[in-house]
């Protein structure tokens, strides 16, 4: 029998959640497209789980990987393939021609080299522009060089201009970001890609064009306070495992490395099977939320490689081979993800290889 812990991932989720972005309402009227954000293997569910999921409603994939996008078009997709960070090497032009993906660019060099490349065929750019994310794109000053540069390449299909968003989930919002690209565009009459996650939820001025969900996907919600039920997001990714140890201790003794905790009371104290080696965030504290046998209860001590523990004092039903639920249906990824210090992302893209992964919701 293998080792208890398993992630379950419903797709059927993943599939209500693009809905969820896809439907807001566009700002000018006119439909709104969405690329399914499937960077880093769709964000720790699997690249061609998630994008199988999504093969007939999805306007198009947004990855970073040239090889993804090939494996993407090699099984199949026909949608648009976006590689968000463009092309690192001008031989990767060649295969964006040869399998009709779209590139970013970021830099007037990747305009040279794509004018440069002489290229089999066209294909469409996103041209990025730096609006205040301060990360990758284009400056005012350099717009002008910009339009010459394409004025004088052949290669290029069609052009987007994108922009990235830096708060959109905090309090400074995205109005300043948009004045910056309502200047920097101007007299530009092309197809915009603005809005992430937060944008498409909280920022309806920016829902135009091509939206870029990632996190909203795998029902993570964006934003710290607002959870992700409320948004009308479900769970993707539940990690599941199970009571593999019970200890009955005393006050004064403690749990684990370091001996972080000490009991209080007398306390039965429940030893999972998951650790920071299965993806659970070591830096989670002693009272990070759990739930065994459905209901929640607390981590106590430190995080171990393959274990963790819980308090299992006031849930005297629980034992060994109780089932255990890390983060997922039942308990928001996000909530652990505020007691350890960080985001429901980090959290699902640390999913660890080893991890079985059981598929539902077909
Ligand atoms: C990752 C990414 C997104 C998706 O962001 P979420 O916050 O996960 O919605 C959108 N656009 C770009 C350029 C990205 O890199």
């Amino acid at each position: 029998m293998p080792r208890p812990i398993q992630a379950v991932i419903d797709i059927s989720a993943a599939r209500h959640n693009y809905h969820v972005a896809r439907q807001q309402n566009s700002f000018s009227g006119e439909p709104v497209k969405a690329w399914a954000v499937v960077k880093a293997d769709a964000y720790g569910h699997g690249l061609m789980r998630v994008a199988n999921a999504l093969r007939e409603v999805a306007d198009g994939f947004a990855l970073l990987d040239i090889e993804a996008a090939v494996t993407l078009r090699e099984a199949g997709f026909r949608q648009p393939i976006l590689l968000l960070e463009g092309f690192f090497d001008p031989e990767d032009l060649y295969v964006c021609a040869e399998y009709g993906l779209t590139t970013a660019i970021h830099r007037l060099e990747q305009l040279r080299m794509m004018r440069e490349a002489a290229l089999p065929v066209r294909f469409p750019i996103y041209l990025k522009l730096n609006t205040g994310m301060n990360r990758l794109g284009f400056k005012p000053e350099d717009i002008p060089a910009v339009r010459r540069e394409l004025a004088e390449t052949s290669a290029v299909a069609s052009v987007t201009l994108m922009t990235h968003f830096a708060e959109s989930d905090g309090a400074r919002g995205v109005d300043w970001q948009l004045e910056r690209f309502r200047r920097m565009t101007e007299g530009w009459n092309l197809p915009v890609s603005m809005a992430n996650s937060a944008a498409i939820l909280h920022h309806p001025q920016t829902v135009r064009g091509w939206v870029r969900p990632g996190i909203m996907l795998y029902g993570g919600s964006p934003f710290a306070d607002v959870d992700a039920e409320s948004l009308d997001l479900k769970p993707v990714m539940t990690l599941t495992s199970r009571i593999i140890a019970v200890q009955e201790i005393q006050p004064g003794e403690r749990v684990g490395y370091g001996g972080t905790f000490e009991a209080v009371r007398p306390t039965r104290v429940g030893v999972v099977a998951c650790g920071y080696a299965d993806g659970y965030p070591r830096h989670a504290p002693s009272g990070s939320p759990i739930l065994v046998n459905g209901k929640r209860t607390v981590t106590v001590g430190r995080v171990s490689m393959d274990m963790l523990a819980c308090d299992l004092t006031d849930l005297p039903e629980a034992g060994v081979d109780s089932p255990v639920v890390l983060w997922g249906a039942g308990l928001p990824a996000d909530e652990v993800a505020a007691a350890a210090g960080t985001i429901s992302y980090e959290l699902f893209c640390a999913l660890a290889r080893r991890v079985p992964v059981v598929e539902v919701g077909n």
